[in-house]
């Protein structure tokens, strides 16, 4: 075992402090990752407040990790020592049902273990990436293309791979309108994939304030949905919306804004449910989806896309002692558009 520093959760309520973890030995089909980025995703803040269900506490959260590799097993071949990579929400699956089959390991038929919050397979509870080492199976370890800015990668792995998996899977690209809702972590990633792709991408803020911000990231339109002008006029208009609210939106109002045969994907997970008119969705053959995260090749396929276009999360670097600052200012959206806690403060 490995003890190792880093920031935990003691409650759903109290601030977090700092803590020491274990972290298993390395296995033969291990990596020790000495990390090196944290970023900070909206989901810790919905997990440790058990917006989502019950949550064991005291709880490292943390599933936007970038490191450098300082160990491996001995039947490790995808990484060496030295190596930059990347965890994100998983950190196993059983490898065996239909869906890891496939490649989509976010969705796998026993669950797949997620890099917090879940029974790991020697019975103990998964700790995130808010610390300063992981262990994982190599499987789950992500290569970081050399060209991207180490300091504003983390992002990417959760909040790049969950805006480019519905993106992708909807065939966002030349021709396609796609609207993003919410420009936060994961709607300013969705900006930049989406016009990367190709497709005329608008963004829906409650206000205009970050209006400059999502037109330098790709943005062709920005319109604030306080405005009740917006909505109206923008009817029918979207092929694809991705909504990234992180609470409950008016989803009638959002459908609307659908053309024929539109699509609008969830990949916002606020705790309450949305209601839905089901004329909302007959009218025009719409169709309502949520998506979760990405499975482990398409996270590769994302990190090599950001590469090959110089895509980059926006970041705000922080120290460990400023993660209870970052959390309210996340739960304000006073964020542009990420904060990345830099490891070594976490010692
Ligand atoms: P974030 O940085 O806080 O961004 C959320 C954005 O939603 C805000 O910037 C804001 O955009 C908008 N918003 C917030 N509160 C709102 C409200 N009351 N009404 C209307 N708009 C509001 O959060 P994030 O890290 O991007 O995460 C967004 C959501 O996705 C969270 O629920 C998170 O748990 C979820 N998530 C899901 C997955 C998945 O696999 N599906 C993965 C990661 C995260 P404006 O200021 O532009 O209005
Ligand atoms: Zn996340
Ligand atoms: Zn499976």
């Amino acid at each position: 075992m490995l003890n190792v520093n880093g920031y935990a959760a003691p409650s759903a309520s109290a601030p977090l402090e700092p803590v020491t973890i274990t972290r298993r030995d390395v296995g033969p089909k291990d990596v020790l990752i000495e990390i090196k980025y944290a970023g900070v995703c909206h989901s810790d803040i919905h997990t440790v407040r058990e917006d989502w269900g019950p949550v064991t506490h005291p709880l490292v959260v943390g599933h936007e990790i970038a490191g450098v590799v300082t160990e491996v097993g001995a039947e490790v071949t995808r990484h060496a020592v030295g190596d930059r990579v990347g965890v994100g929400c998983m950190v196993d699956s059983c490898r065996e049902c239909e869906n890891c089959l496939a490649g989509e390991e976010q969705y796998c038929l026993n669950g797949n273990t997620g890099t917090y919050n879940v029974i790991d397979a020697d019975g103990r509870i998964t700790q995130g990436g808010y610390s300063t080492h992981i262990v994982v199976d190599e499987d789950f370890a992500l290569r970081i293309p050399e060209t991207l800015d180490f300091a504003a990668v983390a992002p990417l792995l959760c909040a790049g791979i969950t805006t480019y998996s519905p993106l992708r899977h909807w065939e966002a690209g030349p021709g396609k309108k796609v609207a993003v809702v919410g420009m936060g972590g994961l709607g300013h990633m969705a900006v930049k994939l989406a016009h990367a792709m190709g497709a005329e991408v608008t963004v829906l803020s409650r206000t205009l304030a970050k209006k400059d911000d999502g037109l330098r990231l790709g943005a062709d339109h920005y319109y604030a949905t306080e405005d009740p002008e917006t909505l109206e006029a923008l009817k029918r208009s979207f092929d694809l919306i991705v909504n990234t609210v992180s609470a409950p939106v008016d989803l009638g109002a959002y459908l609307s804004l659908l053309r024929r045969n539109g699509t609008m994907v969830n990949v916002g997970a606020p705790a309450e449910p949305l209601p839905v008119q089901v004329f909302s969705l007959m009218e025009d053959r719409r169709s309502f989806a949520g998506s979760g995260i990405g499975g482990i090749r398409e996270t590769q396929e994302m990190l090599d896309f950001c590469a090959e276009h110089g895509i980059n999360a926006e970041t705000e670097l922080i120290e460990a002692s400023y993660i209870n600052e970052a959390w309210k200012r996340v739960l304000s959206s006073d964020v542009r558009y990420r904060f990345v806690i830099d490891a070594s403060t976490f010692s």
